[in-house]
């Protein structure tokens, strides 16, 4: 639990440095004819460092919290299933990383 809960809280000080400036689109769109038949154990529920990801309770449809992406790129090179389809955000738009 101590490694865990140290991990945990380094990842949360990275990510407390970054600053979002939101675009009115999502950058990132799923295929949900292609989820309802994921054959990869919805892998972007958890591969997603940012948690962007969410399986809607009721209708079991995947929603994307597009505003939180860090824009690393692991979700459209996880989904095999070829269902995401992830653009750069546009100009001017997306994540800042604070260094230092
Ligand atoms: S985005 Fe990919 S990994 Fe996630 S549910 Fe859809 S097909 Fe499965
Ligand atoms: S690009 Fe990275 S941070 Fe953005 S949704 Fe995909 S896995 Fe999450």
């Amino acid at each position: 639990m101590g490694e865990t809960s140290g991990l945990l809280s380094t990842i949360e000080d990275k990510l407390y440095r970054v600053q979002y400036h939101h675009a009115n689109e999502s950058h990132i769109q799923v295929d949900q004819r292609i989820c309802d038949h994921c054959r990869i154990e919805r892998i972007c529920l958890y591969i997603c460092p940012a948690k962007v990801y969410e399986q809607d309770v009721e209708s079991g449809r995947i929603r994307v919290n597009f505003e939180n992406c860090l824009e690393c790129g692991t979700c459209w090179i996880a989904c095999t299933e070829g269902a995401i389809d992830w653009r750069n955000p546009q100009g001017g738009f997306g994540v800042r990383f604070r260094h230092g």
